[in-house]
C-alpha cells in the first residue's frame, strides 16, 4: 500500500454518482484508497462494494440494514466495520485520516454530513446540490473558515470551475466575467403541451434523454426545478449575483456550461454527457486522469442547439430564481417543498404539473426568516416540509 493514495470516502456510494465515482476509482488503484462508504437501502450493492474496495468503515440507514450488511461480510475477511444512522455519517465523513469526501446522498438528508467534511476541513467533492441551495452561507463559511476544498461534481458546476481563471470567483466583475451560463437539456418534456405534462407518469419523467441518474434528481431535471437548484448553487459557489446567471437550454448536453468574459470571449466545457468527467476531474485535481469516458465525435453530433428556457410551462425555474432574490430561508423551503412534491408525484399522490403549485403554495405560507445557522436551516426544512405535505394532501379539484 503506497502511503501517498488518496484515502475516500463516498457518501451515497449505490447510487448514480457514487457507482460512477467508483467506477474511476476503480481504474486507478494506485491513486485511491476508499476508505468508507456509505449507503440508505441496497445493502446488497453496498455489500458488494465492500469486498471490492475493503473499506474500513461502512455506514446504513438503519441497525437492521447494519445487521445484514454484517451478516454479509461475514466470511468475506474485508475488515469493515458496519455503522449505522447519520451521526456515523458524520463521523466517516470527517475521519482524520480522509483526505477527500464524495459527498453524494441526494437531497437534504446529505447535509449534515457534507457539512461535517466541511467542518473538518477535507477535500469535498460536492454532488449534493441540496445541501448548498438550502444552507448556502453556512456552508460557505464553514468551507472559508476551515480551509476546505470544495469542488463541484454538478456537471455544470464543474464546467464553470474549469472555464473560470482560478476555478473560484471573489468579484466577477474585478475578474472581467460578465455572465455564467448555465446549460441545460430542457428534460424529457421540453415539446410536450401544458394538456400533455399534466397526464406524465413517474417512468416517463424518470426517462432523460442524455443522462441515466437518480430518480429525485430526473424528475426534478423533467421539472427543470434541477436548473433552479443549480442557479443557487452557482450563487453560491461563483459568489454570483442572480443577474448575472442565466440559463441557455441545449438539448444535446455536450456544452456542459460557460462563463462570457467583458471582452465578449466565452469559455465552455464540453464533452460526452457522461458523469465520471467531472468526477475524475475532481478526484485528481489538479491533475487529469482516464475516467473511462468516450473522446467526444463532434463530427458525429454534427448539431448544437440552443434557446431560450420556457418560464411558462416550467415555472420550478422562476420559483428557484425569486427564492434566490429572497434569500434567507427561501431556498430551504423551495428545496424541502420539492422534495415533498417530488417524492408525491413518485409516489403517483400528485400530478407533475402540481409539483410547482405545491412549492408556490408553501413558500407563500412559510415565513421568512433570516439563515445563520445550520438549525436555522433544519428549521427551514422542517418548516418546508411541514407545509408541502399539507399543500400536496389537498386533492386536485380544489387546489
Ligand atoms: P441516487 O438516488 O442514485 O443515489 C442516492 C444515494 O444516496 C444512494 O446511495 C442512497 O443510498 C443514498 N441515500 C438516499 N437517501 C438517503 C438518506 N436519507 N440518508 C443517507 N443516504 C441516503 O442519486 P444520484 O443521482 O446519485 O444523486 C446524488 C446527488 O448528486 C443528488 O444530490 C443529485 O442532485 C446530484 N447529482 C447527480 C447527478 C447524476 O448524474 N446522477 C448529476 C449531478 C448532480
Ligand atoms: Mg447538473
Amino acid at each position: 500500500m503506497s502511503p501517498s493514495r488518496q484515502k475516500l470516502v463516498v457518501l451515497g456510494a449505490t447510487g448514480s454518482i457514487g457507482v460512477n465515482t467508483l467506477d474511476v476509482v476503480a481504474r486507478h488503484p494506485e491513486r485511491f484508497e476508499v476508505l468508507a462508504l456509505s449507503a440508505q437501502h441496497k445493502v446488497d450493492r453496498l455489500a458488494e462494494q465492500c469486498r471490492q474496495f475493503s473499506p474500513r468503515f461502512a455506514v446504513v440507514g438503519t441497525d437492521e440494514a447494519a445487521a445484514r450488511l454484517e451478516d454479509m461480510l461475514r466470511q468475506s475477511g474485508t475488515g469493515t466495520t458496519v455503522l449505522a444512522g447519520i451521526e456515523a455519517l458524520e463521523r466517516i465523513a470527517s475521519l482524520p485520516e480522509a483526505d477527500t469526501v464524495m459527498a453524494a446522498i441526494v437531497g437534504a438528508a446529505g447535509l449534515r454530513p457534507a457539512l461535517a467534511a466541511a467542518r473538518a476541513g477535507k477535500k469535498l467533492l460536492l454532488a449534493n446540490k441540496e445541501a448548498l441551495v438550502m444552507a448556502g452561507p453556512v456552508f460557505m463559511q464553514e468551507v472559508r473558515r476551515n480551509g476546505a476544498i470544495l469542488l463541484p461534481i454538478d456537471s455544470e458546476h464543474n464546467a464553470i470551475y474549469q472555464s473560470l481563471p482560478r476555478g473560484y470567483s471573489s468579484d466577477l466583475e474585478k475578474e472581467g466575467v460578465r455572465r455564467i451560463l448555465l446549460t441545460a437539456s430542457g428534460g424529457p418534456f421540453r415539446r410536450l403541451s401544458l394538456d400533455d405534462l399534466e397526464q406524465v407518469t413517474p417512468d416517463q419523467a424518470c426517462a432523460h434523454p442524455n443522462w441515466v441518474m437518480g430518480r429525485k434528481i430526473s424528475v426534478d431535471s423533467a421539472t427543470m426545478m434541477n436548473k433552479g437548484l443549480e442557479v443557487i448553487e452557482a450563487h453560491w459557489l461563483f459568489n454570483a449575483p442572480r443577474e448575472r446567471i442565466e440559463v441557455v437550454v441545449h438539448p444535446q448536453s455536450v456544452i456542459h456550461s460557460m462563463v462570457e468574459y467583458a471582452d465578449g470571449s466565452v469559455i465552455a466545457q464540453l464533452g460526452n454527457p457522461d458523469m465520471r468527467t467531472p468526477i475524475a476531474y475532481a478526484l485528481a485535481y489538479p491533475e487529469r486522469i482516464q475516467a473511462g469516458v468516450e473522446p467526444l465525435d463532434l463530427c458525429r453530433i454534427g448539431t448544437l442547439d440552443f434557446e431560450r428556457p420556457d418560464f411558462m410551462r416550467f415555472p420550478c425555474l422562476r420559483l428557484a430564481y425569486d427564492a434566490l432574490e429572497r434569500g434567507g430561508n427561501a431556498p430551504a423551503v423551495l428545496n424541502a417543498a420539492n422534495e415533498v412534491a417530488v417524492e408525491a408525484f413518485l409516489d403517483r399522490r400528485l400530478a407533475f404539473t402540481r409539483i410547482p403549485a405545491v412549492i408556490e403554495q408553501t413558500l407563500a405560507s412559510v415565513s421568512w426568516e433570516e439563515i445563520a445557522t445550520l438549525e436555522d436551516v433544519l428549521a427551514a426544512d422542517a418548516a418546508g416540509r411541514e407545509a408541502a405535505r399539507r399543500h400536496a394532501a389537498v386533492p386536485r379539484r380544489q387546489a
